[in-house]
């Protein structure tokens, strides 16, 4: 089902409070996307899983938009995603170059930027039978965008792809450009995240960033102060254990930067989340994810960054 742009609006006056958007934010919202639409998105893939994406994708709400696909689309002027558009070849090389020339475009990044080998360990597109690396697509794109949002660790700080050895150098998207960018922390950040940080651009509100980039509204607490077994007595001895506090078994939720409504939120749809599945927090909201240390530690062991 497809949605309007009055869909979009409704859904995030209904949610306002929830993704913490304002009256006077939602007011401008409405007059942005009555008033001609949303911005166009340019929306680039490096060295990454696809996971932010397939995470935007799961975005579930009981009332419409009832997924994310339609809000970039019918919503937002979505004008290139290597896969989400039905466009390919010459036609989607075009249409990013033709995006990058529209005001007020945001450049949405997913995955880290390889620069060993003059950056060829990763392609974006071929144009003009040259092909064209991801790290020359981004430089080039990054210039142009009113916004720069990077949408989990990999494009925010090198993520997965950077973890050592690094044998392809993978950056950050502001390591290469040394422009400011809006980090939308996670592996993978939260759908909730990327359509509050799409809705507060739309709206031309500000985002406060923390020294990480990150929003503040959004990583504003440790995963841990907000974790219901913190209070708990009962320590979790062994893994598959249910209930008990997972500190021992390396949990990264008390670590000072792992910070995010994780507990609130929830992923699948409200379903679940990490620690609610008996698996000790990743520390994913973390700038240093994955970082050097065991994702999983013996009893007794510890970890911060
Ligand atoms: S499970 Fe992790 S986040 Fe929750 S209270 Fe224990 S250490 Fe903190
Ligand atoms: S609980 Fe930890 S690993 Fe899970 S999403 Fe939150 S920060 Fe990431």
């Amino acid at each position: 089902m497809s949605v309007t742009r009055r869909d979009f609006l409704k859904y995030c006056t209904a949610s306002a409070a929830a993704l913490g958007i304002s009256a006077a934010e939602v007011r401008a919202l409405a007059k942005a996307l009555l008033n001609g639409g949303g911005p166009t998105v340019l929306w680039l893939q490096g060295s990454s899983c696809s996971g932010c994406s397939v995470s935007f994708l799961n975005h579930v709400a009981s009332t419409t938009p009832h997924d994310a696909a339609d809000v970039l689309i019918n919503v937002i002027n979505l004008a290139y995603h290597p896969t989400l558009m039905a466009a390919a070849g010459d036609t989607a090389v075009a249409a990013a170059a033709a995006a990058s020339l529209a005001p007020g475009h945001i450049l949405v990044v997913e995955g880290g930027i390889p620069t060993a080998f003059a950056g060829n360990a990763c392609w974006a597109w071929s144009e003009n039978g040259a092909d064209v690396t991801f790290q020359q697509a981004v430089t080039t794109h990054a210039q142009a965008a009113a916004a720069i949002v990077c949408v989990g660790q990999c494009s925010a700080y090198g993520g997965i792809p950077a973890a050592p050895p690094n044998p392809t150098a993978v950056q950050s998207v502001k390591q290469l450009t040394g422009l400011p960018t809006i980090n939308v922390a996670g592996c993978p950040p939260h759908p909730d995240w990327m359509v509050w940080t799409i809705a507060k651009l739309v709206a031309g509100a500000q985002i406060p960033l923390d020294s990480f980039g990150r929003p503040t509204e959004l990583y504003a607490k440790r995963v841990h102060d907000q974790c219901p077994r913190k209070e708990k007595d009962e320590e979790a001895e062994s893994f598959g254990e249910h209930g008990g506090c997972l500190e021992e078994l390396g949990c990264r939720g008390p670590w000072s930067q792992t910070k995010g409504n994780c507990p609130k939120v929830k992923f699948n749809d409200k379903a679940n989340w990490c620690i609610g599945a008996d698996a000790p927090c990743q520390g994913c909201t973390n700038p240093g994810f994955p970082g050097t240390e065991p994702f999983f530690h013996e009893e007794g062991e510890d970890g911060d960054d």
